[in-house]
């Protein structure tokens, strides 16, 4: 491997980062702590050329190959034990181009390098809720996030991808080159290549109005099942998620209340100011606010308002699925399990995905779940080894008590831990198939194995 490296050394512009570098440690920790994964080396790509000669030398030597956007896998997809890692963080650049509406963003960007760039044009790519994110992965398993109502998923606005496939190309998909790779590059995850530039349609967003609600624990049936009609009715232009919160101590916190558990809907608003209050006024109705902090603030502002309570470190376990709808026996299931709650950084998520995100075809992209009407995630965070079986086994219990009721088997990919891989055909849906061949067509011995892997058709 030595020679590897050495060669990898001598031909990219980015740092390769081996176990004799000082920075070794910090670059090869992803964001979920637990994966301390120790590679032959982080080369840190700072282009195309950079990417495809990482691609060469881990093919031509036959070690595992890790891709890293944003490196916010919970599987730790963006890292791997005795193999190469692909970082793109130093390809994070984004150029708008105002006229079209449209950006350019590095295969390393994060959503918060997206927002920083955008938001000064009064624009956004619909992205997910914490800044930290990287934009690749996201993307390529489907982005769900605050204008998912409003404008689809990430990838109903991604108009092209220069990717370097397995072989070494750089190739170009879109709805007119390599249509094949466009349609699997949106919902299929890393397995075609590495993405070394997305085109992104962006929307007009500036500033919204949004923020948490805050209620009473006692008040989650009820608010539960208002937030089941009341989301399916609401104009798009509202992004609206369920989830529990052990109160933080933050300014709007009423002090005897930090430490308590509330159930909270997050709200984002993006119509007439004017008409926010009118439209959330059956939110407000439901139950007691306890707490409110919504408000008018720059869409970047909202969508790192909690990266605080989620920073990068911590132990990570999550399950998810797809679900059709909110049954009372559901509703009954998340009450009981959301009481038990550990801690401040972990959660339900309850995200809507229906609105313009159900109107494009189940086979127009590869993300085939567009008849559900919700992405339930369950998100276990937190900082102790210690805690590690007491926190894994509530996301466990949590999550058997939910799936019953959901009417599907699949879930989000990128909502998903290192256990689910056994899910992936169920993830893909009717689309697995077509995957599948994909697969075999860009990826035949599959190079890119280390994600929600896709089985080449071939067998290989
Ligand atoms: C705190 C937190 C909040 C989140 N919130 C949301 C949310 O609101 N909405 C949502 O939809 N998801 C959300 N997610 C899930 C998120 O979409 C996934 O974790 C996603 O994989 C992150 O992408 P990344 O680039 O940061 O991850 P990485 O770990 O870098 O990569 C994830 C996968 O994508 C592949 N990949 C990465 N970059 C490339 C590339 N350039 N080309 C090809 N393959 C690549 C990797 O190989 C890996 O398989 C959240 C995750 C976390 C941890």
């Amino acid at each position: 491997m030595s020679d590897t490296i050495k060669a990898l050394t001598e031909t990219v512009r980015g740092r390769v980062i081996t176990a004799s570098d000082p920075g070794y440690d910090e670059a090869r920790a992803v964001y979920n702590a637990m994966h301390d994964r120790k590679p032959h080396a982080v080369v840190r790509c700072t282009d195309s050329a950079d990417v495809m000669a990482v691609i060469a030398a881990a093919r031509d030597s036959g070690v595992d190959l890790a891709v890293r956007g944003g490196g916010h896998s919970v599987p730790g997809f963006g890292t791997v034990d005795d193999g190469l890692v692909i970082d793109l963080s130093p390809m994070n650049g984004v150029r708008v181009d105002p006229a079209k509406k449209v950006a350019r963003v590095g295969g390393g960007a994060t959503l918060g390098d997206v927002d920083h760039a955008t938001y000064p044009f009064g624009l956004a790519a619909p992205g997910g809720v914490v800044s930290t994110t990287g934009v690749a992965g996201l993307t390529l398993g489907g982005g769900i996030g605050y204008l998912t109502r409003g404008v689809g998923l990430t990838i109903d606005s991604l108009l092209s991808a220069d990717v370097v496939l397995a072989d070494g190309r750089q190739v170009t998909a879109s709805d007119y080159q390599n249509e094949d790779l466009f349609w699997a590059l949106r919902g299929g995850g890393g397995n075609f290549g590495v993405v070394t530039s997305f085109e992104f349609q962006l929307h007009e967003v500036g500033d919204v109005v949004g923020g948490p609600l805050f209620y009473d624990f006692d008040d989650a049936t009820a608010v539960l099942e208002c937030y089941r009609s009341y989301i399916d009715e609401a104009p798009e232009q509202l992004g609206c998620f369920f989830g529990w919160q052990i109160a933080p101590p933050l300014p709007f916190i009423p002090e005897d209340r930090v430490g308590d558990l509330f159930c909270v809907l997050v709200t984002c608003w993006n119509g007439p100011h004017q008409e926010a209050e009118r439209v959330l006024r059956p939110l407000r109705d439901v139950a007691e606010v306890q707490a409110d902090q919504v408000e008018v603030s720059p869409f970047p502002a909202l969508q790192s308002a909690f990266d605080d309570l989620v920073p990068k470190g911590m132990r990570n376990y999550w399950k998810a699925d797809f679900a059709t709808g909110l049954t009372d026996e559901a509703i009954a299931a998340h009450v009981e399990h959301g009481e038990r709650t550990p801690n401040v950084s972990s959660s339900m998520h309850l995200h809507p995905i229906n609105g313009a995100a159900q109107r494009v075809g189940a086979d127009e992209t590869a993300f085939g779940h567009r008849d559900k009407s919700f992405a339930p995630v369950i998100v276990g965070i937190w900082p102790d080894p210690a805690d590690n079986e007491a926190n894994t086994k509530w996301v466990r219990d949590y999550y058997t008590a939910i799936h019953p009721h959901s009417g599907s088997e699949g879930g989000y990919i990128n909502f998903m831990s290192g256990d689910d891989d056994h899910r992936a055909a169920d993830n893909y849906g009717a689309n697995h198939e077509r995957l599948c061949s994909a697969k075999a067509a860009y990826d035949p011995d599959n190079l890119f194995h280390v994600n929600q892997n896709i089985a080449p058709a071939n067998g290989r």
